[in-house]
């Protein structure tokens, strides 16, 4: 459920429009009128995983609240008081009960219509494929080798791309997604164009 913010977090006041000069110019937000509190409204991180086992499956779960034949990757909210590593490692452990062993940065994507901010990892784990032990708002899952994977075109669905072209396998799009016409990745956003690649900083790619 989405909330929206009505009241000054710090008086409990009624917030308003109001224009103040920032950094980029003037620029309308709400902000309290009594005290000069801003809701800033600023992205959650989310933490996500492409988790992989010692067979080199990578594991797709199902949420309660969704559609039957739709998986997706381990995802979380980050935490008060942790990094985004302890985090994830958090979250693999309660999700699926699997002890993180080793992880890597994949990368970053926007989540726009969430207000969220996707930091996505490549999680090792220990133990065999049917020590999976779902939490309750899991209620299925999946191993997929790199060659059966299909991605889908938004952030978690970017990183196991990535993991996928890690492996050295052709990268394939078309995971079941309910109500998407398109299931092709947004040329903006696949593939990823790292410097290493491309001797160009890369362009930030404009949004909506
Ligand atoms: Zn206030």
């Amino acid at each position: 459920m989405q909330y929206e913010t009505k009241f000054c977090l710090n008086c409990a006041t009624a917030l308003e429009w109001m224009v103040v000069a920032e950094d980029s110019g003037d620029v309308s937000r709400l902000r309290c009128p009594a005290c000069g509190w801003t809701h800033w409204g600023n992205p959650t991180p989310v933490l996500a995983a492409v988790v992989e086992n010692d067979q080199g499956q990578v594991l797709l779960a199902r949420n309660a609240m969704w559609q039957p034949g739709m998986f997706g990757l381990i995802t979380g909210f980050m935490e008060a008081g942790e990094s985004p590593e302890a985090g994830i490692a958090r979250e693999v452990l309660e999700e699926t009960g699997l002890q993180t062993k080793a992880l890597r940065l994949i990368g970053c994507w926007e989540f726009l219509r969430m207000n969220q901010v996707l930091i996505a990892y490549h999680v090792r784990v220990a133990g065999r494929p049917e020590d999976v032990r779902l939490s309750p708002e899991l209620v299925e899952y999946q191993w997929k080798t790199a060659q059966d994977v299909l991605c889908w075109p938004s952030g978690t669905g970017y990183a196991m791309a990535e993991w996928v072209k890690s492996k050295g396998e052709p990268v394939r799009f078309g995971a079941f997604r309910p109500n998407n016409a398109n299931p092709d990745p947004d040329p903006a956003k696949w593939p990823v164009n790292y410097w290493e690649e491309d001797a160009r900083f890369v362009v930030a790619p404009r949004l909506g």
